[in-house]
């Protein structure tokens, strides 16, 4: 048993099962043996080819320099002339930030970069990453500067707690994670009637006996922050992650709770605190939450981060790239980055801009990436 394991065990014969969002928050963040945060890490991170998964800044500089490209395209169409903060949230060993940076460094005056992390080890990666660079740490996003930004997030989202609910014959039960002191092992079992609270949006109403419906609270708390606060001061955010839009006006039934430790599957209750623990993002809880309270918002995507990608050049980059470094591992970083089979589908982006107020022909220019039919539409 991992010592992890050990604590969860003493703490479900304690008091009793566990909500799979408590599970997943002790596995990734308990700060002595949690997965990102804990001091027993293996050597170099979980994240990266020698890690446990790989992300799309960890394939290619090509995202990296993109997204750069991206935010100074926005900066100069947008927020010329004011100073802007670049945040990112969960910025893992800091490689999407340091090739922003190379990239956007000189051309956006005024800027200064602020990363929101949990995990010592990772800010420690994250600085050796951005030397050179005075970027600030914040463990949430409470303390982070007014003004004009632009918010990154990169497989961060699904790194956040959910809840899960089961559908009985006319109630919903929430699933919550159970230990069997006979087998030593963690399971799932079903607690009481679910409270009206989680379940009060009306797109829970049609659903059939046995589905499963997933909330990410935190992520919504999080995007709704960043809708209120880019509809005030300014400025845009761009989310990627794996997920899902759901249909407007209900919501997606089905479990994508899961691990992954040395790049493969693996149960996500057989060793706690040694997967990486996620679920899929529902796109349009995002997209909801961050309009909620925000009225200067608009919201584009989700759209495949390929087609993302390619609107933005990848292609020609590639190209360029290729002339100076080896040809092979650039187009098989541009197929992993862009194929549908690949991460090109699966993978999605919604960006959020914020009104300045200023200047309403400039708020509602469509931004780079996407193209005026993008628009999210809302129910
Ligand atoms: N964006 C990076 C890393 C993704 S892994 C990349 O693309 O490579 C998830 C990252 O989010 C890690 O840096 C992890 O430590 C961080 N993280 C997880 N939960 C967090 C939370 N609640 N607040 C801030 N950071 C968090």
């Amino acid at each position: 048993m991992t010592p992890l394991a050990k604590k969860l065990a003493r703490r479900i014969t304690k008091s009793g099962p566990i909500g799979l969002d408590a599970y997943m928050q002790t596995c990734l963040a308990d700060p002595e043996y949690g997965y990102y945060t804990g001091s027993a890490r293996p050597a170099g991170g979980p994240i990266g080819r020698d890690g446990d998964f790989t992300t799309a800044p960890e394939i290619s500089q090509m995202f990296g320099e993109l997204i750069g490209a991206w935010c100074a395209d926005y900066w100069q169409t947008h927020c010329q002339n004011v100073p802007l903060h670049i945040i990112e949230l969960g910025p893992g060993r800091g490689t999407l930030m340091a090739d922003i940076e190379r990239t956007v460094g000189r051309a956006i005056a005024g800027l200064d970069i602020h990363l929101v992390e949990t995990s010592g080890e990772l800010r420690k990666t994250q600085a050796k990453a951005l030397h050179g660079c005075t970027p600030e740490w914040h463990d949430n996003l409470s303390t982070l500067p007014d003004g004009p930004a632009i918010f990154i997030a990169n497989e961060f989202f699904d790194a956040l707690p959910v809840r899960q609910f089961e559908r009985g014959p006319s109630l919903w039960r929430e699933r919550l994670v159970d230990y069997d002191n006979a087998t030593n092992k963690f399971t799932f079992c079903l607690g009481p009637e679910a409270q009206q609270d989680a379940l009060s949006d009306p797109r829970f109403a049609k659903f059939r006996s046995g589905d499963i419906a997933e909330v990410n609270a935190p992520s919504k708390a999080i995007a709704s922050q960043i809708g209120q606060r880019i509809g005030r001061d300014g400025g845009a955010a761009l989310f990627i992650d794996y997920g899902y839009r759901s249909k407007p006006g209900t919501i997606a039934t089905g479990d994508t709770f899961q691990a992954i430790t040395g790049h493969s599957y693996v149960d996500p209750l057989a060793e706690p605190g040694t997967a990486d623990l996620t679920a899929h993002v529902d796109f349009s809880a995002l997209a909801v939450a961050a309009r909620h309270g925000a009225a200067a918002l608009d919201v584009w995507g989700p759209i495949g981060q390929g087609d993302f990608l390619k609107r933005l050049g990848i292609e020609s980059r590639a190209e360029t790239l290729c002339r100076h470094a080896a040809p092979a591992e650039i187009a098989t970083a541009l197929n992993r980055l862009t194929s549908a089979r690949q991460m090109g589908s699966l993978f999605k982006v919604l960006a959020l801009c914020g009104a300045n107020g200023k200047d309403s022909a400039r708020e509602n220019m469509t931004p780079a990436g996407f193209s005026e039919e993008d628009r999210f539409a809302w129910y």
